[in-house]
């Protein structure tokens, strides 16, 4: 069975990476010696364009490349960009997500729809694409994708985005089981409440909801993490690079809580 090894020059691509935890993830892989490719939506291209510099400024080749994770013809054209460009791939990170906050009667149809189509069927879409690629190329693969705490624990007004992060989670977990033969892992990281323009809205959505002042839902948090201080992009970014390591080549089906002490998976 093949499996990553140590000494083997490899290729990444990072989703929703023009900023925030896939940013972090990216300029982390590309410290770690990968090639990575860079993807996010259209209205994103400068920031984007701008990581892949940096990127590139570290000494391993980069591509920028826009996509909608949640269309499969677009996903499917990004992965062959950036195999024609980095001669193969080896590590999927398909973290782009949003999150909705709204109580159950309040969530429409089309925030139902959206958050699915973009947390788990973009996530369908990324393994996919890449899986087929890894699979012709015999050397083995890591596929990593975002879920998060509340792919463990529900939590108020989050019903559309945990039931987005628990289906990554499930679908991680049969596909660890349905790839293993061809040495390609599968993983998921569970962030908790990392500091991201992502959180931001949340914080601004619940606050105004509780008639609070904006930053109180997030500050209000810190009561709850043992560790005692929100988390960073960075944090998240270290624990990818394990995943996508030969470090773990051992561990599949998993899924890394990266919280701070909150939950217990
Ligand atoms: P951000 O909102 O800061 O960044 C997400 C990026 O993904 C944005 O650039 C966004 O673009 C992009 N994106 C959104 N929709 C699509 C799409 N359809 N196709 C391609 N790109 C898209 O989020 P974070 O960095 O905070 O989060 C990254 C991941 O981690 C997400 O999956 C999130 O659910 C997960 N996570 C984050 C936590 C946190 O505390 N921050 C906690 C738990 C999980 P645009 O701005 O244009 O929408």
């Amino acid at each position: 069975m093949p499996q990553v090894k140590t000494g083997q020059h490899r290729s990444a691509m990072v989703t929703g990476a023009s900023r925030g935890i896939g940013r972090a993830i990216a300029m982390r892989l590309a410290e770690d010696g990968l090639d990575v490719s860079v993807t996010d939506l259209p209205n994103a291209k400068n920031e984007l364009e701008e990581t892949s510099k940096a990127i590139s400024n570290l000494g391993v080749k980069s591509c920028a490349i826009l996509m909608d994770v949640s269309s499969q013809e677009d996903v499917e054209r990004a992965v062959a960009e950036h195999v024609k460009a980095l001669g193969g791939i080896d590590v999927m990170v398909a973290n782009a997500g949003i999150a909705v906050t709204a109580p159950l009667v309040e969530t429409t149809s089309e925030q139902l729809t959206r958050t699915l189509d973009i947390n788990l069927k973009g996530v369908y879409f990324c393994y996919k694409a890449a899986a087929k690629e890894m699979i012709t190329q015999g050397r083995g693969g890591r596929l990593i994708a975002a879920a998060s705490v509340s792919s463990h624990r529900g939590g108020k007004w989050q019903s559309a985005y945990a039931a987005s992060k628990f289906a990554v989670r499930g679908m991680s977990q049969s596909i660890s089981q349905e790839l293993a033969e061809y040495g390609i892992t599968v993983n998921v990281y569970s962030p908790g409440v990392i500091n991201t323009q992502m959180w931001d809205a949340i914080d601004e959505n619940m606050s105004e909801r509780r008639g609070q002042a904006k930053g109180s839902t997030f500050n209000g948090m810190l009561d709850v993490i043992p560790l005692g201080r929100h988390g960073l992009p960075d944090d998240v970014a270290g624990v990818v690079s394990f995943l996508a390591s030969v470090d773990s080549n051992y561990i599949t089906g998993q899924s890394i809580v990266v919280d701070g002490g909150m939950w217990f998976s």
